[in-house]
C-alpha cells in the first residue's frame, strides 16, 4: 500500500475534530513529498535538527509539530515556525521556548507531556509538577497552554492501554475545569500511536500522531 493509501484509510475513519499528525521522523522528505502531494499537510518529527532540515527543504505551507523530548539547547531550531510542541515537561524547557518565541516575535502553542506508561523511560509531568509549570506560566508570555499529550505503554495489554489513556483525558478535565476554564485554546488531548490510536480517539483523543501504519517500519530505532 502506498502512503497516500495508508493515509486515505486512517483519514476514513476519522471523527470529526481529531487531527492526525503524520510522523515522518527518520523518513526521508521524498516520502514527506507524497504525503502532501495526497493533500496531507500536518507532520511529526521528534529531533529538531531533523524538523528543521526538512522544514528548510519542504513546502511552506506545511504546519509541522515536535513530539520528541525537548532539550533547551535544541528550541531554537524550530521556533521561527513551528505549530505545536507536545512534549513540554518542565518549567526549564518552558522558559527557553518562550525566550526563543519572544525573539521570533510570535507566540508558541505547547502540550504538557505526561507520564501515564508504566515504563519508567518514558518522559512527563505527573499532576503536581504539571500544576506547578500552569502557575509558573504567568511568567511566559509568548507561550500558548493548549493541552496535554502522553504515550501509553507499549504493550498487547488493550486495557491497560486503556487505562493510560483514560487517565490522560482525566487529568485534562482536571486542568481544564481548575486552571483553563474561561480558556477555549485549552482543548487538545495528545494521544494515540499506529497500534494504540483506535483506542485512543474512543478515550477523547483531539489528535493522533502516526507514522508506521502511514510511512511503513522505521529502518532504526530511535529514542524520544
Ligand atoms: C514515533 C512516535 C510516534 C509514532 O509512532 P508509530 O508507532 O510509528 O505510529 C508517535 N508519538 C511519538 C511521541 C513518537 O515518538
Amino acid at each position: 500500500m502506498s502512503i497516500i493509501e495508508n493515509l486515505k484509510l486512517i483519514k476514513q475513519e476519522l471523527p470529526q475534530g481529531v487531527k492526525l499528525v503524520a510522523v515522518s521522523k527518520t523518513k526521508p522528505v521524498e516520502a514527506i513529498k507524497e504525503a502532501y502531494k495526497g493533500g496531507h499537510r500536518v507532520f511529526g518529527e521528534n529531533k529538531a535538527q531533523e524538523l528543521a532540515a526538512k522544514h528548510e527543504q519542504l513546502p511552506k505551507d506545511i504546519e509541522w509539530h515536535f513530539i520528541g523530548h525537548m532539550q533547551t539547547n535544541k528550541v531554537k531550531y524550530i521556533a521561527p515556525f513551528v505549530h505545536l510542541i507536545h512534549s513540554v515537561d518542565s518549567i526549564k524547557v518552558l522558559k527557553e521556548i518562550n525566550k526563543q518565541a519572544a525573539k521570533n516575535n510570535r507566540t508558541i502553542n505547547c502540550l504538557l507531556q505526561f507520564h501515564i506508561a508504566e515504563e519508567s523511560t518514558k518522559f512527563g509531568l505527573n499532576l503536581d509538577e504539571a500544576i506547578a509549570l500552569i502557575k509558573s506560566k504567568k511568567d511566559f508570555p509568548n507561550v500558548n497552554l493548549t493541552g496535554v499529550m502522553g504515550m501509553a505503554t507499549f504493550t498487547d495489554d488493550k486495557e491497560q492501554v486503556r487505562r493510560e489513556f483514560k487517565q490522560l483525558h482525566r487529568h485534562f478535565i482536571f486542568l481544564k475545569e481548575n486552571f483553563f476554564s474561561d480558556d477555549e485554546n485549552f482543548k487538545e488531548i495528545s494521544m494515540g500511536m499506529s497500534g494504540d490510536y483506535k483506542i485512543a480517539i474512543e478515550e477523547g483523543s483531539t489528535i493522533i500522531r502516526v507514522g508506521t501504519k502511514i510511512f511503513g517500519a522505521r529502518n532504526y530505532p530511535t529514542t524520544s
